[in-house]
């Protein structure tokens, strides 16, 4: 098939692509309870005949998949959106703004599970033609952190029978109409720690008694950074920040413990990995010096988003292809992190952004911000594009055509 025809096709349902959006938008839901969301897309899904349709993950009622051809043998590729807002309050003033208090769709996640609808009205229109299998995933819950959606969804199957995947973030520090995408790292992980220091409390004045956990806290807290200029390859990237100190509760006290929380992030899998271990060793090794005691807990949280070259490369090429080579840059590395990145540690898949940044729109707010807003007219490339990857692989795949 020729790829103009997915542009020609998604710029026919573009109406219907921003209709959906706006809904999603006005009616907001939190993670895990996407729940008017999930049974919207449903619906639609069965409309347009949809096969092996799952609802509900995580032990809840959110989250869906859904085939086309499962009945194939062959190669499937899954196109995943995530589907949650957030707990802010919208001060943008646009007619459909959220009408439920304080929840949001302030990072694009309205966006994502509108153009997958549209993606889905498209390949279900060619369906006899597809060269390959298609699994849509919209997945509940990828601002939990913790508890994300995505890590539920593959422990209860959605990537089962997979081979590659595919998805995409609207992004609004590239300007509108550009697409970025990045081979290997391209977000980084986020981990965070608590360490608590133990000494011998006592009084401020008789030092000779205490063993101060305050003076070995500050200690390690400066001595952990030498992890990053000392110990870290100046090409791979790592911060470790301190955000929180808890110690004490009165100027002539020297407490018995001494508290540092903060937040590890990389974007390499084995300087990530390293990570625990290279603080455990600065942390119990000042504390015996310092007659202290260190415990930590280390709570990985997201993975690197590691795109697959292979798989990035055949996303650029048929970008460029549909939108032309100049509507098509390499990222920088982006600090920020996505549960995508679970199923990248499955699969061969690739991540990419769609700018959609306009300041004559007002588009170019920061994501999580109360002002954030959506450049409604990406919203049809951005179908068109993940319906040509999608077919590009199968295609190189199966041979197919
Ligand atoms: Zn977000
Ligand atoms: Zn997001």
């Amino acid at each position: 098939m020729d790829l103009q025809t997915f542009a020609r096709m998604a710029e026919a349902i573009a109406p219907d692509v921003i209709a959906n959006r706006r809904r999603f938008h006005a009616n907001p839901e939190l993670f895990w309870k996407e729940r008017e969301t999930t049974l919207f897309i449903e619906k639609s899904l069965r409309e347009m005949n949809f096969e092996n349709i799952k609802v509900g993950f995580g032990g809840g009622d959110t989250g869906v998949t859904a085939d086309l051809n499962s009945h194939l043998p062959g190669p499937c590729i899954a196109i995943r959106a995530d589907i949650d807002a957030l707990p802010l309050e919208e001060e943008s003033d646009v007619p459909f703004r959220s009408t439920v208090k304080g929840v949001m769709h302030a990072c694009g996640h309205d966006a994502h599970a509108a153009i997958l609808l549209g993606v889905a009205s498209i390949l279900s229109k060619v369906r006899e033609d597809l060269p390959g299998r298609v699994r849509l995933i919209f997945q509940p819950a990828e601002e939990s952190g913790l508890n994300s959606g995505a890590k539920h969804m593959i422990a209860e199957g959605a990537l089962d029978g997979v081979d590659a995947i595919i998805g995409l973030h609207v992004w609004s520090s590239l300007p509108s109409g550009v697409f970025g995408l990045r081979s290997g790292g391209m977000m980084a992980s986020a981990d965070v720690f608590e360490l608590t220091v133990t000494g011998k409390g006592g009084h401020g004045g008789r030092p000779q008694e205490v063993f101060d956990p305050t003076i070995a806290a500050a200690t390690i807290i400066t001595t952990m950074q030498t992890i990053i200029s000392r110990e870290i390859d100046p090409l791979d990237t790592a911060v470790l920040s301190i955000g929180k100190i808890e110690s004490g509760t009165a100027p002539n006290i020297i407490p018995e413990t001494a508290k540092i929380t903060g937040c590890v992030r990389s974007t390499s899998p084995d300087v990530r990995a390293s990570m625990e271990g290279r603080m455990k060793r600065i942390s119990d090794g000042i504390c015996a010096a310092t007659r202290c005691k260190a415990t930590m807990v280390y709570t990985p949280i997201y993975p690197v988003t590691v795109n697959e070259p292979g798989m990035t490369e055949l996303a650029k090429n048929t970008l460029s292809d549909l939108f032309g080579a100049e509507r098509v840059v390499e990222t920088p590395v982006a600090m920020g992190s996505e549960d995508f990145s679970y199923y990248e540690e499955r699969i061969p898949g690739t991540f990419f952004f769609a700018g959609m940044a306009d300041p004559a729109k007002g588009t170019d707010a920061a994501h999580h911000n109360p002002r954030f807003k959506v450049d409604e007219d990406i919203l049809q490339d951005c179908v068109a594009g993940l319906c040509g990857i999608a077919w590009n692989w199968m295609v190189a795949k199966t041979g197919r055509n």
